[in-house]
Order: C-alpha cells, then sequence, then structure tokens
C-alpha cells in the first residue's frame, strides 16, 4: 500500500485548560484535497499550525512521507494564512518577485500568474486590490517554492459568491497539477465542492470522516419538503410524514421526495411556494451534533 504523504496521529495541543486540538487522528493521499470542516473554535486553524509546523503539539505524533518531519519539510509546504498583510507599496508583480527571491528552488513566475488569474493585475498596488484579486495573490504565494503539500486556512472567506467560485476554480486547476491540499473552512459548500476527503471537526475532536457522499449517505436520511405554514389547512396531526415547524413553514421529512409528495397531494394540501431540500453537509452537522454549523 502507498505511504500516505500525510499522517496525524492522536494529535493533542492544550491551551491552559483549554483543548483546543482533543486527539484527531487522519491520514492524507497525495494528489487529494483535504478538509477540515467545523463551527468557530473547533479546532480547525490549531490543528493546521501543529502540522505545519508552527506551534508544536502538546502530545501525539505527524508523519510526512512516512517519517518524522525533518528540517526540509518546510520547504516541501505553501501556506495559505488566513490572515496576512501585503506591503502597500508593492504591486502585484513586484509582491511575487519579491517572495521569489526567499527561496532556493521556485515555482516560475509565469505559472503563478496564469494559474492565479493574475496577468490583469500585475501591475496594480497591493492596496489597491480586491479581497478576491487579493486572495488570489495569496495563494500564489503559497505556490513560490514549489511546494508538494499546500495549506489554506479558510481560503474564501469575506468573499463574494462570484469571487468564492472563481477561487474554487483555481483551488481545483492546483490540484489538477498535482499538488496535495489541506485547507480549513466552516463553509459546507465550499468543503462539498473542494474537498475528496473531510473530517468534521467540533470541540477539538473529528466526530466524522469520508468523503461528502460517504458523510452524507451515512448521516442524513431522505430529504425534507417545506410549505407555508397556511398551505395545510388539515389538522396538522393528519400529516402522514414526521415534520417540524420552522419560521412558518412546515418542514416535512422523508425518505423518498417523490412519495412525500404523492401523499401530500393525495391530502389535497396546496404545494404552491414549496421548496424541496436534499440532505448536505450541512444537515451533516445538524444531525451528528443537534446545532448548525453556523448560526
Ligand atoms: P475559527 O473558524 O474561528 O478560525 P477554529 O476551528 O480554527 O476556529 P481555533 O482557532 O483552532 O478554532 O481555536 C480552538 C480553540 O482554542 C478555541 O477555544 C480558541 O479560543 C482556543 N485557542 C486558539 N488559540 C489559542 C491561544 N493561542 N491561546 C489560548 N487559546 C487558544
Amino acid at each position: 500500500m502507498a505511504i500516505p504523504l500525510l499522517e496525524v496521529k492522536n494529535l493533542v495541543k492544550r491551551y491552559g485548560t483549554v483543548n483546543a486540538v482533543n486527539g484527531i487522528s487522519f491520514t492524507i493521499s497525495r494528489g487529494t484535497c483535504f478538509g477540515l470542516l467545523g463551527p468557530n473554535g473547533a479546532g480547525k486553524t490549531t490543528a493546521l499550525e501543529v502540522i505545519e509546523d508552527i506551534i508544536p503539539p502538546t502530545s501525539g505524533e505527524i508523519l510526512y512521507n512516512g517519517a518524522p518531519k525533518s528540517p526540509t519539510f518546510r520547504e516541501d509546504v505553501g501556506i495559505q494564512f488566513q490572515h496576512t498583510t501585503l506591503l502597500n507599496f508593492m504591486t502585484v508583480g513586484e509582491t511575487l518577485l519579491t517572495f521569489q527571491k526567499l527561496y532556493r528552488e521556485v515555482e516560475s513566475f509565469d505559472y503563478m500568474v496564469e494559474i492565479c488569474k493574475l496577468r490583469e493585475i500585475l501591475g496594480q498596488m497591493n492596496n489597491k486590490i480586491s479581497g478576491g484579486q487579493a486572495q488570489r495573490l495569496m495563494l500564489a504565494l503559497a505556490l513560490v517554492n514549489k511546494p508538494k503539500l499546500i495549506f489554506l486556512d479558510e481560503p474564501s472567506t469575506g468573499l463574494d459568491p462570484q469571487a468564492r467560485r472563481y477561487l474554487w476554480e483555481i483551488i481545483r486547476g492546483i490540484k489538477e497539477d498535482g499538488k496535495t491540499i489541506v485547507l480549513t473552512t466552516h463553509s459546507m459548500d465550499e468543503a462539498e465542492y473542494l474537498c475528496d476527503e473531510i473530517a468534521i471537526m467540533d470541540h477539538g475532536r473529528i466526530i466524522a470522516q469520508g468523503s461528502p457522499p460517504q458523510l452524507i449517505n451515512r448521516y442524513c436520511e431522505g430529504g425534507t419538503i417545506s410549505l407555508p405554514r397556511e398551505n395545510v389547512v388539515a389538522s396538522l396531526d393528519d400529516l402522514p410524514l414526521p415534520y417540524r415547524e420552522e419560521n412558518g413553514r412546515i418542514v416535512i421529512m422523508t425518505d423518498k421526495v417523490n412519495t412525500g409528495i404523492e401523499k401530500l397531494l393525495a391530502m389535497k394540501i396546496d404545494l404552491s411556494d414549496m421548496t424541496v431540500h436534499s440532505p448536505d453537509l450541512e444537515d451533516v452537522f445538524l444531525n451528528l451534533t443537534g446545532r448548525k454549523l453556523r448560526d
């Protein structure tokens, strides 16, 4: 069996009495995108920082290519931090060139510019670029030392939907070029779109792990049909399926959406303004913890 690129074994990080990371284990295969998904404070950034070698663990083991991390580990990895300050008086192009000077082995300037879609803004000052453009520049900076493994800490936080989508396509492109990616996110749609494997974290622990479809199949059943409360003129007790009331709507749970709709039609319930929801990672988290990923 191929040795995984990264193996994390029983990792613990304590801050005083806070168990920020409380015994997590997982392996990451080459060429995949692995996501740590969880709410604020779940321990994702702490886990990432320990794996990146930025802070020491309290206990646990991390193997890179099957062996404890050597001093050259840092040359093999690229990091996009949650917050990075760019120098205002430099252009985007100058920033890339400056970072290239910091490493022995570097990625080609043109590759970084092309893959991160920076060509049109190379001459712009760093303080004049948009949030999405800044994130693309940070991504390019994470590629500058030609890393095999890239860490992205909440890469699209704060971006508008269009800029997020654009960034996701770029991240996919980087993975298709053979890089291994580890990212943290509290966005389930980001995790679903980008990750081959996800570890859902809560209170420092991994509470579920698998590919997005595996997690949905394992922890969610069927879907929901939502209707305005006033559409259900019959007594709610007559509804043939379990339901809950939510913001003036009746949310009906059903194993099979088609059968559920047939039952409602048979009761002559008005289906106008009906919405149907198939389960997603948000539901996985809700079913596992009783809480929403983001309140
Ligand atoms: P977010 O999505 O908000 O970034 P997270 O999942 O990345 O959250 P962490 O930032 O890793 O979570 O924090 C995990 C826990 O550890 C939190 O309770 C946090 O307050 C605590 N923590 C993190 N860093 C420190 C520190 N340097 N000193 C003390 N406690 C810390």
